[in-house]
């Protein structure tokens, strides 16, 4: 069966660069599920639609005529490449609101599974080893602490030109994982099979290099 690599963990811990780089160097696809919970965040919203519980069959709805399409590392909605619009802290908070929407989950399932394709698949996200992709060969669950976290989001923002403090990030960062892991429908937490990597004292390359070695073991 086409292997898969689930990268699961909490926010800015990493996951996303880990993921890529492990893409890129074994030739994968690579999915980067978040950015579909942030495109309906931002769908709904730009829709005039509150996220709130009331108003998930709408979102819903919506979702399921939303042309996104990926292209490399660029995700398209129709004709408009979004890819930075969705990175914002307000576009996260506003994903995982709606990502706490059962039937928002569910309608993003078979679209998440399409992406297991020859010659493999990265996938990273918060249900990728307990729910998408069950059966999958290998599961990392990422952490770092929350203060690497702010830390780090702080340098990515601060290098785009993007005003943020440390506190306020921290602050966001925890206030998302807890409305991640607390939800009723996939809540972030690891897969009993995964195997925990803590890359608050990593560089990038032994992340990498760590979780290649487990993949060729
Ligand atoms: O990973 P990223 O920060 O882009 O994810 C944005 C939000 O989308 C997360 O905070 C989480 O609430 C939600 N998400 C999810 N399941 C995934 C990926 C992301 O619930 N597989």
């Amino acid at each position: 069966s086409i292997p898969v690599i689930c990268v699961d963990g909490p926010t800015a811990s990493g996951k996303g660069t880990l993921a890529a780089v492990l893409a890129e160097k074994l030739g994968y696809h690579f999915l980067d599920s978040g950015s579909l919970y942030r495109i309906t965040g931002l769908a709904a919203t730009r829709a005039g639609i509150p996220l709130d519980i009331a108003n998930e069959a709408a979102i819903v709805a919506l979702l399921n005529t939303l042309p996104i399409h990926f292209e490399g590392s660029h995700i398209w909605l129709g004709n408009e490449d979004v890819s930075e619009l969705i990175r914002t802290e307000e576009a996260g908070m506003n994903a995982s609101k709606v990502s706490a929407f059962p039937a928002v989950r569910s309608a993003l399932i078979d679209l998440q599974r399409n992406f297991r394709q020859l010659p493999g698949l990265v996938a990273d996200g918060r249900d990728m080893g307990t729910v998408i992709f069950p059966e999958a060969a290998l599961k990392v669950y990422l952490t770092a602490s929350a203060a690497c976290r702010a830390e780090r989001r702080l340098k990515q923002l601060i290098s785009k030109g993007i005003p943020a403090t440390l506190d306020s990030l921290r602050a966001d960062l925890e206030a998302r994982d807890a409305r991640d892991s607390s939800r009723t429908v996939a809540p972030l937490k690891p897969a009993q099979d995964a195997l925990l990597l803590d890359n608050s004292e990593l560089t990038v390359d032994t992340s990498v290099q760590t979780v290649l070695d487990w993949w060729q073991s």
